[in-house]
């Protein structure tokens, strides 16, 4: 996969995971404050990851994670070992930063 389309992918999945923020706000019947996204698309401060479940958070710094490796140019390549991890596993997990070998 090319880093635009993965890039595509993660940050779709950053809005997704960040529009809970606004899922959150109305179960507490209270409504968003407006800077909390822009905030959030700038970068994650603290206040707003911990409006996130624990799990979100977790994925939202890996796909931010995600998004600088493809900055730099060094998106689908494993940070360990630096091989390319394989397209089928970017397509299942495109936040990796592991190929499979050094996942395991
Ligand atoms: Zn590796």
């Amino acid at each position: 996969m090319t880093p635009e389309t993965a890039k595509n992918i993660l940050l779709a999945r950053r809005d997704e995971l960040l529009g809970n923020l606004d899922r959150i706000g109305d179960e507490l019947d209270e409504p968003v404050p407006k800077d909390w996204e822009d905030a959030a698309s700038e970068r994650q401060g603290d206040e707003v990851l911990s409006a996130l479940g624990h799990s979100d958070q977790t994925e939202l710094r890996r796909i931010d994670a995600a998004l600088a490796r493809v900055e730099a140019g060094e998106y689908g390549h494993c940070v360990t070992c630096g091989q390319e991890i394989a397209d089928k596993r970017l397509e299942l997990l495109p936040d990796t930063p592991f190929c499979g070998n050094c996942a395991r």
